[in-house]
């Protein structure tokens, strides 16, 4: 029996959960950091909350005897990513990334790439906006530092403390969502400018496709640097890494 850790708070991990989770041949733990107060449910055992930073981490994986550690958490989820990296490299636990592809800018998107989401904030200028922000509850703090733009904030759980600005509604609902849905939210908050990370995946592309067709530009938070580790995109080869991974070695070959 393996024993596979995957580090989670993804619609990918909790797909691989349940792709392994019929497999006599593995023990699978997901991890979640415990961010959102209803996380959905998951078909393996979840443990939750931080393992206190990478000594942490190497610390738990060498107590539970983790054989494969599998880091599917969010692409800007850097520092957890860089953990994992560090802990594995030191308990000698073998690693893979799943992390999806990230969106390509196609004919007629208006985007406006920027590094840190400060950058972001300024990237909706001097006058007032009518700004979607979709990038998630830890980073909506800094546009109280813009308090002359109209704010539409989404998010998985409330803002609370809410936003220190004189206009904004809050929307809490969590993924999938369509183009045509978005485009209607947009339209009726008269959005003019959307603030998103480039997530990748399909759940959350609504959004950049109902900005495209409205004419409407998007300030694209750039992905972080990750670690450079083994990388998939997709459930499927995760699982076909997975496979060959812990295939048995022929002797004699
Ligand atoms: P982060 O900044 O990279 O990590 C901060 C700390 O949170 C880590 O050092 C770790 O604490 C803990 N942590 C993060 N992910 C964890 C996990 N899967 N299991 C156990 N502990 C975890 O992470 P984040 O950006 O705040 O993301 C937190 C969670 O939300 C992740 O599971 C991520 O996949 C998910 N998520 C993030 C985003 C995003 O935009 N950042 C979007 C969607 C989902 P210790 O150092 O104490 O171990």
């Amino acid at each position: 029996m393996r024993h596979i850790l995957i580090l989670g708070g993804t619609a990918e991990a909790r797909q691989l959960a349940g792709r392994l989770s019929h497999r006599h041949d593995l023990a699978i733990t997901l991890s979640l950091a415990g961010r959102t107060a209803a996380p959905a449910e998951q078909p393996v055992p979840v443990r939750t909350g931080g393992f206190g930073g990478a000594d942490g981490l190497a610390a738990y994986l060498e107590a539970q005897k983790i054989d494969v550690l599998i880091d599917a958490t969010h692409p800007y989820a850097a520092v957890m990513s860089a953990h994992a990296a560090e802990a594995a490299s030191r308990g000698n636990v073998r690693l893979l990334a799943l992390r999806r592809q990230p969106w390509a800018g196609v004919a007629g998107d208006r985007w406006m790439e920027v590094d840190t989401i400060d950058d972001a904030v300024l990237a909706l200028g001097p006058a007032p906006r009518h700004a979607f922000l979709t990038v998630g509850r830890r980073d909506i703090v800094a546009f109280a530092a813009a308090p002359q733009h109209s704010y539409l904030i989404r998010s998985v759980d409330p803002i609370d403390p809410p936003l220190r600005v004189p206009h904004a509604t809050y929307v809490t609902a969590r993924g999938p969502f369509s183009e045509a849905d978005d485009r209607e939210l947009m339209t009726k908050h008269q959005i003019e400018v959307v603030v998103a990370k480039n997530s990748g995946g399909d759940a959350t592309y609504g959004k950049i496709a109902a900005a495209r067709s409205l004419g409407i530009g998007v300030v694209m938070l750039r992905r972080p640097a990750l670690p450079a580790v083994t990388t998939v995109e997709t459930v499927q080869d995760t699982v076909a890494w997975l496979d060959h991974e812990l295939a048995p070695t022929e002797r004699g070959v």
